[in-house]
């Protein structure tokens, strides 16, 4: 799935349209997904990277996709999810249901999730 600059997540950074956010720093932003799947549905989008999907990265993006989902678990730990469990997904492409090209993170839990497949 290619980058599409004026993609849903690209317009909530650019402040066009508005989100709930829960998270914000220099590299990333987190809000609620507006289509809660569990009682917590949290996105985190880098502001930077202008990558469709997973399938686009590459070795030079090893060090901020691991503080995005560093970012992710401080999230769901400071939602109380930590002894409950939680769920981080990344979806790819068309089979995976991805709906906005703009690579992100899934922060799912509240619930019992069932199994991912
Ligand atoms: P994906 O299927 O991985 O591309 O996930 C995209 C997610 O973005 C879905 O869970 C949508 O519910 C969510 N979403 C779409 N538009 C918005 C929006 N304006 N604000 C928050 N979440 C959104």
């Amino acid at each position: 799935m290619s980058y599409d600059v004026d993609n849903v997540f690209a317009r909530i950074l650019r402040g066009e349209i508005p989100s709930e956010r829960v998270y914000e720093d220099q590299e990333f932003v987190a809000f609620h997904d507006i289509s809660p799947v569990a009682q917590t549905h949290i996105l985190v989008i880098p502001r930077a990277q202008m990558l469709g999907s997973p399938a686009e990265l590459s070795k030079d993006d090893v060090e901020w996709v691991g503080r995005m989902v560093l970012v992710a678990v401080s999230i769901a730990e400071e939602h109380g999810l930590n002894k409950s469990g939680y769920r981080l997904v990344m979806n790819s492409g068309s089979d995976a249901g991805q709906a906005v090209a703009h690579i992100h993170m899934h922060l799912v839990g509240g619930a019992e999730l069932g199994p991912i497949a």
